[in-house]
């Protein structure tokens, strides 16, 4: 059993960790306020798609007190494409809490940083161990699969968890916890991948049950996938005078609080045009899918251009639109909008 797999491994991470632009340099002292803006933006995001938005991020915002201030909409806008928008609305929130309940200090303990909105156990283990050195289980998909490689666990994803945390925790030191824990990630992340694990270089591999065993990817076991669901919908681009009509989704619910087209319903069968928010000719501009963690969506774009008074909402410059902020799914069906805006100005001309 790899009782004993902290010592290696940490010696592996003083000279093989990666350089990552929220992590403290050897001899610094953390930053918690980076440590918990990176493990936020990470969640279900890969460090690759996060780099940029946390050095916009820090540059625009680079305290938690100036975070607090900031605008709501601005933070959102800030956030669109890292996806999981709840995510945002509760880093102002947690930000608030910080500033006004905290001093601008975070709670230094895994149980004070679960008290916090939008933190949960993973970023509570997480940060009280990274920022502030508590020992602390830290389990993400990467140690996830470090582990059951490890132990060899049989178990399917997810209902092997409990048993994954318990293993971690049996290897999990009292000392540099924040380092072991960034260890395991860095391993999984660069030596122990999905596919083709390094074991010949890996510290692990003498304690290793799967490299023993010559299966290595055949662990996490995932349990069979259950199709995701289908479902269609309408998505409106309506032009007045240069300006395209959008929306703020309702704050609670799918992308919530974000700007965005208006749509109709979303529903199994394709619907005859629904919840256009004004009479018009619509024409059509073209169709997008887009996944989501629980369906797939279809949605096709309604295009027209009215003449007289318009709807109340907001009135965005159609050839600024990339600077909405748009959540991924509205930013391609903004793309479509322009092109048919295009091919009309084409036809007119
Ligand atoms: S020996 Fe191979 S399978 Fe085991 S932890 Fe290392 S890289 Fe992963």
């Amino acid at each position: 059993m790899p009782v004993d797999a902290w010592p290696e491994l940490l010696r592996w991470y003083d000279v093989h960790a990666r350089d990552l632009p929220w992590r403290a340099k050897p001899g610094e002292t953390p930053d918690p306020y980076r440590v918990w803006l990176s493990e936020v933006m990470l969640q279900q995001t890969t460090v690759a798609a996060v780099r940029s938005y946390f050095a916009r991020f820090t540059e625009r915002w680079p305290t938690v007190d100036a975070l607090a201030e900031a605008d709501e909409g601005e933070v959102m806008a800030a956030w669109a494409g890292l996806g999981y928008y709840a995510r945002a609305r509760n880093l102002v929130a947690c930000a608030r809490a910080v500033a006004e309940e905290h001093d601008g200090i975070f709670p230094d303990t895994e149980e004070g940083l679960r008290a916090l909105p939008g933190i949960g156990a993973y970023t509570a283990a997480a940060i009280a161990t990274i920022a502030f050195g508590r020992r602390a289980v830290v389990v993400d998909a990467n140690v996830e699969r470090v582990v059951t490689r490890l132990f060899a666990i049989e178990t399917p994803l997810a209902a092997a968890r409990p048993e994954i945390r318990a293993r971690t925790d049996t290897i999990t030191p009292d000392d540099r916890a924040g380092d072991f824990a960034q260890a395991m990630m860095d391993l999984g992340a660069t030596i122990c991948t999905p596919r083709n694990p390094a074991c010949a270089i890996c510290p692990l591999s003498d304690i290793c049950t799967a490299r023993r065993r010559g299966d290595p990817e055949a662990f996490p076991v995932k349990a069979p996938r259950a199709a995701r669901p289908h479902r269609h919908g309408d998505a409106y681009w309506v032009e007045y005078r240069g300006q395209v009509l959008l929306v703020r989704r309702p704050a609670k619910g799918l992308l919530g609080g974000m700007l965005a087209l208006p749509t109709g319903q979303w529903t199994e069968a394709p619907p005859p045009l629904s919840g256009a928010p004004i009479d018009a000719r619509w024409e059509e501009g073209g169709a997008i899918e887009h996944g989501f963690t629980h369906f797939t969506l279809a949605l096709t774009l309604r295009c027209a251009e009215v003449r007289d008074a318009p709807v109340d909402g907001i009135w965005w410059p159609a050839d600024r639109i990339a600077e909405a902020g748009l959540p991924t799914l509205f930013a391609k069906l903004a793309a479509r909008g322009l092109a048919w805006r295009e091919q009309r100005w084409k036809g007119a001309a």
